[in-house]
């Protein structure tokens, strides 16, 4: 034999090598065993809570970026409401209001004193196009099995459950064995104050959540890929969020004797720039955690990606850039071309011409660092780079703790024994980011199972859920509260 024959096989030992660490850490990627303790659900009358959701759906609560749009009317009409729709809570619970809107009741556990539970959600919607909807968006319609109307999902739904589902145990004698707190606020749409004077309150009386609990994933099917089977997203952290403009402005002038590089073309050459050079891709914790979990159910392929990411990040980074949507949104700071204005003639070219970009930061960008990168990508000073709003990425719960044992519990005890439930971080914004500051076991969980119809409708035409969603919802806050 020739040396190279050596060489050869040498080679080809390697390889087998490579490729036999790849297959056994495919086939040991197993899905791992979930608890599942067993919780006495207390019956309740069915009926009631729908109806009561309906009474709620029928104010029409829309939060507008103008507050003096709002209806104030609309939102007293729906606190009066309450008092007759969940008699127990206020005759048991202590109530707080905040700025008119925001209301915190407390419901005293045996023990004050320490590990209390958060149980948040807005009741303020979004506004509707009234005559683009099958049904009206504000008279509780029932049909077809369905609850009509904005907010019915987000999230009136919560608000209705988490309320009903005390009422109903205090009318069962039941305690819990650590106080419970209802947080609401009547502006999370329009990013308002409610939740943040809340938690200004926790923190100056020096209380720390064992749970926090707002609106977030929910159980849905097919969002990961290789997964068919239905999984409950529980959010553990949630992206930050930017908006920023970028304005040039010149002489203007006629467009019969252009100039090279206009406005309008200064503005496009970034554009390119930036959708080019996306930013780097980061494996943050809550999307680590989601592929460990969701990846040991997915089919062969994916296996094999997810339990050798050491191998496979490259070709992971590449299919999400190229393809963009969820999967990309998982794993990078995300810039979406949003706004774009010019000159009001079709022959001026405009004096100042700006666009507007919102982007979603990752949990390992900021909003400084996500800025510099911006004008560094962009490279022309005459462009100018503004931040019209921002928020940094939350802080990012524990998964190891009780607070997330009770949520996934609770999720197995109201749906199915062996449902998938998996962390994984929020791409939209919510109320409860501010929570980042007195807690680390602060989770996004909407209480419904939704189909992907269903997701589309939230905060556009034809909102609707089903009877059963709203039952289980209200199954899920009791099952909750019981372990708390
Ligand atoms: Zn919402």
């Amino acid at each position: 034999m020739f040396w190279y024959h050596y060489l050869i096989i040498s080679l080809c030992a390697l390889l087998v090598v490579f490729l036999a660490v790849i297959i056994i850490r495919t086939l040991a990627f197993k899905p791992k065993t979930q608890d599942y303790v067993p919780i006495d659900l207390v019956d309740f009358d069915h009926d009631k809570a729908i109806t009561a959701l309906q009474e709620i759906v029928k104010c029409k609560t829309i939060s507008h970026e103008d507050a003096s749009l709002d209806d104030e009317v609309e939102f007293d009409k729906l606190i009066a409401l309450l008092p007759s729709l969940y008699k127990n809570v206020y005759a048991n619970c202590e109530l707080k209001t905040f700025d008119g809107r925001a209301l915190l009741f407390k419901w005293a556990g045996k023990n004050s004193t320490s590990n209390p539970t958060v149980l948040m959600s807005h009741y303020d919607v979004v506004s509707v196009v009234e005559e683009d909807w099958d049904e009206p968006p504000f008279d509780g319609v029932i049909k077809d099995g369905c609850l009509w109307g904005r907010g019915t999902l987000d999230t009136k739904v919560t608000f209705n459950a988490s309320l009903f589902a005390v009422d109903t145990l205090i009318a069962n004698g039941f305690t819990p064995e650590n106080d419970i707190y209802l947080a609401f606020s009547g502006g999370e749409e329009v990013n308002g104050v409610g939740a943040k004077n809340i938690v200004k309150y926790f923190k100056e009386n020096g209380i720390e959540p064992k749970l926090v609990l707002d609106e977030g994933g929910g159980v849905v099917e097919n969002v990961f890929p290789g997964v068919k089977k239905p999984c409950a997203l529980v959010g553990i952290a949630e992206k930050g969020m930017m908006n920023v403009k970028y304005t040039v402005k010149t002489q203007g002038g006629h467009a019969s004797a252009p100039k090279p590089n206009s406005p309008i073309v200064a503005l496009s050459k970034a554009c390119v720039k930036l959708e080019s050079s996306p930013f780097k891709y980061h494996i943050s914790k809550p999307v680590a955690e989601m592929f460990d979990t969701l990846g040991r159910h997915s089919n062969f392929v994916y296996k094999m990606i997810f339990a050798n990411l050491w191998l496979f990040k490259g070709l992971l980074n590449m299919l999400a850039k190229k393809n963009g949507g969820e999967m990309n949104a998982l794993l990078r700071t995300t810039v979406a071309f949003t706004q774009a204005s010019g000159s009001k003639g079709v022959n001026v070219i405009p004096p100042i011409a700006s666009i507007t970009t919102n982007m979603r930061l990752n949990p390992l960008d900021n909003v400084d660092n996500a800025y510099d990168y911006l004008v560094k990508t962009v490279d022309n000073d005459k462009i100018d780079v503004t931040i019209l709003a921002s928020t940094n990425p939350s802080r990012i719960s524990r998964t190891d703790v009780m607070g997330y044992d009770i949520v996934k519990n609770a999720i197995s005890n109201t749906w199915d024994k062996d449902i998938l439930v998996s962390p994984y971080l929020m791409v939209q914004c919510s109320d409860s980011r501010h929570y980042g500051e007195i807690s680390d076991r602060v989770y996004r969980f909407s209480a419904m199972d939704l189909t992907s119809e269903e997701r589309a409708s939230i905060h556009g035409n034809n909102e609707k859920i089903r009877l059963e969603a709203i039952i289980n919802s209200v199954k899920f806050y009791i099952a909750v509260i019981k372990q708390c």
